[in-house]
């Protein structure tokens, strides 16, 4: 979107609400960008789930359940379980705890996992990573179903996302697309350069922006000119983990500007996005914190709700 439409579109407050006017120098207008409010949309999503929630329990007499396998005593691990948990209770599901010890087998995990899967009050099954070191986490997570895979990681999960069959989605890039909704971004045709490559970020984006019949580009540690990539973006998503990596002047005039990476500074948490260059730039923004953060759990109870509709 040139500036002067973008100017518009922020002027007349369209597709939210706005958090800055535009600063005007002179004759010339300085676009701000739209902040888009993860927190806020995260919440919107939580509330359509309890409905959906509500409706589960009328028609099949019980909720969703969600078991998470947590193997070990990893104290972020179990904070973030327990995250998990309260937002399962929070929108009227069931959180099922698994805890093994740290020297469980190889063949008990496994064992876990293939009970959680014929377990019909068990829609969705999260094993919570990293996995003690003796454990190889591919050979105990591909054993996950894909109709209960709620992080949708399993190497079936990402193979059906790839060929474009029914499955549930990696949980980050999924907060990211309905982000793009809400932001009004349009996506068929645009281009949408992504940053980073990881398996539970990067590549799955690439698939879902795809899908929605944009020309994708992803970058990564190897890309030539990162700028130059990044300039061509409608859309760009950067996922690296650098802190304010890309500049103001990355970015075209107008795009829309998804910043998943999170890096611990002095500061605070940042993003990898310089977001103050980047709010005279961009169309719309995302913040960290506060952006694509909030969502990932909400895409994780939305694709448990999606597991108990499929195997109900
Ligand atoms: P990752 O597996 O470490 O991947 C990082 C990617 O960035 C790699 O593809 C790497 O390239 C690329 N990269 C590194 N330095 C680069 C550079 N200077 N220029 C261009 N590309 C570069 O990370 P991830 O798991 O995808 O996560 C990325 C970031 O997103 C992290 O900060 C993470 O904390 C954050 N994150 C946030 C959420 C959330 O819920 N908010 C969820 C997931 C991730 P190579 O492949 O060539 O090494």
């Amino acid at each position: 979107m040139p500036h002067a439409a973008a100017l518009a579109t922020a002027m007349e407050g369209r597709n939210g609400r706005l958090r800055r006017a535009p600063a005007i120098y002179g004759k010339l207008a300085r676009v701000s960008a739209r902040v888009i409010d993860g927190r806020a949309v995260a919440a919107a999503v939580r509330e359509e789930i309890s409905a959906g929630v509500a409706a589960f329990r009328e028609e099949h007499g019980r909720v969703p359940g969600l078991a998470t396998v947590l193997i070990g005593e990893d104290e972020a691990s179990a904070v973030y379980v327990a995250s998990k948990h309260r937002a399962c209770e929070q929108v009227g599901m069931r959180a099922i705890e698994h805890t093994l010890p740290k020297d469980v087998t190889r063949e008990e995990a496994i064992a876990l996992v293939e009970r959680l899967n014929a377990d019909p009050e068990v829609s969705g099954i999260l094993v919570q990573l990293p996995l003690p070191g003796h454990l190889d986490e591919s050979d105990v997570t591909n054993r996950i179903i894909p109709e209960k895979d709620v992080d949708g990681l399993t190497v079936e999960s990402a193979g059906r996302l790839a060929i474009g069959l029914v499955g549930l989605r990696p949980c980050t890039p999924v907060g990211v697309m309905r982000l793009l909704r809400e932001a009004g971004a349009q996506l068929d045709g645009a281009e949408a350069v992504i940053l980073g490559r990881s398996n539970l970020f990067g590549k799955p984006m690439g698939r879902l922006l795809v899908e929605a019949h944009a020309t994708m580009t992803i970058c990564h540690s190897h890309t030539r000119d990162l700028a130059s990539a990044c300039r061509r973006a409608d859309v760009l998503i950067a996922a690296v983990g650098r802190a304010r990596l890309v500049q103001g002047d990355w970015i075209k005039p107008g795009a829309v500007v998804i910043d998943v990476g999170i890096t611990r500074t002095e500061d605070g948490l940042v993003g990898d996005v310089d977001f103050d260059a980047a709010l005279e730039v961009a169309s719309a923004i995302t913040p960290v914190p506060g952006g694509v953060g909030p969502m990932t759990i909400a895409s994780l109870l939305q694709n448990t709700l999606q597991a108990a509709l499929w195997t109900a």
